[in-house]
């Protein structure tokens, strides 16, 4: 059984149909990519599969149970997370502060504590500075901060919309070894991101969208080689 099951999802803005007709599969202990273009409807699956909007049809089960009406927090709490685009850090809090804030439903605040030290171990930038600011930290730190926000919910499912986007080379080096290691160490994860070379390097599993379709999925080693593949994102021919 997969761990996160999208059947058949439809949801529209309005008249603006984001998304017709999705089914896809994201497996457990896997990274899924989730490539297309602008507009293709990447932010709007995570943001459904979260409960941030409304399907107008279809299912979303997640870890066996249908949670397609479920809200935003109940989601969270069943293990659901996403790093949304832009990251939303809360530039006038602390970093302390925004990092408490991915643990605010936990009830075990001692356990919090140590997966906090354990945050800091990883990303001394982010230790140094915990009483100031998060305004004082740059994109890629804000990016790392993000994805330690999120970890503390403890996800089953982290779900990432353009991580990458706006940082320099070395933090997305950087991004992209934190994504692989969280992932070996059995964390199942749901990537969107503009850095198709990249997300297809380190995913598993890879889903292509095209005006709200699922177009093409499977194995990312053999669509980087799909020549329709290459000529709409990999800059290539
Ligand atoms: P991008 O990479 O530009 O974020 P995307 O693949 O993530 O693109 P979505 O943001 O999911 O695509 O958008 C899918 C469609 O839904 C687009 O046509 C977009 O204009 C429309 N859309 C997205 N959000 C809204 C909204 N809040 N209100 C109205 N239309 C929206």
């Amino acid at each position: 059984m997969a761990l996160l099951d999208i059947e058949n999802l439809a949801v529209s803005y309005g008249p603006v149909a984001a998304l017709r007709g999705v089914t896809l599969a994201v497996e457990e202990g896997r990274i899924t990519t989730i490539l297309g273009a602008n507009g293709a409807g990447k932010s709007t699956l995570l943001r459904a599969a979260l409960g941030a909007v409304a399907p107008r049809a279809g299912t979303i089960r997640f870890a066996g149970a249908d949670v397609t009406r479920l809200p935003v927090h109940k989601r969270v709490a069943a293990g659901l997370s996403l790093v949304p685009e832009g990251r939303r850090i809360l530039i006038t809090m602390t970093i302390e502060e925004n990092l408490l804030l991915g643990a605010h439903l936990r009830p075990d605040q001692g356990a919090v504590r140590a997966e906090m030290a354990a945050i800091y171990d990883r990303f001394p930038n982010l230790a140094s500075r915990r009483h100031m600011a998060a305004a004082c930290l740059s994109g890629g730190e804000q990016q790392m901060l993000a994805i330690g926000r999120a970890m503390l919910a403890r996800p089953r499912l982290l779900m990432l919309d353009e991580p990458s986007l706006g940082l320099s080379p070395l933090f997305v080096e950087r991004l992209f070894g934190l994504i692989a290691e969280l992932n070996r160490g059995g964390l199942s994860m749901l990537l969107v991101e503009q850095n198709t070379g990249l997300a297809l390097g380190v995913a598993h599993h890879a889903v292509v969208l095209e005006l709200g379709r699922v177009v093409m999925q499977g194995d990312p080693a053999v669509l980087a080689r799909d020549p329709r593949l290459q000529e709409a994102y990999l800059g290539e021919s």
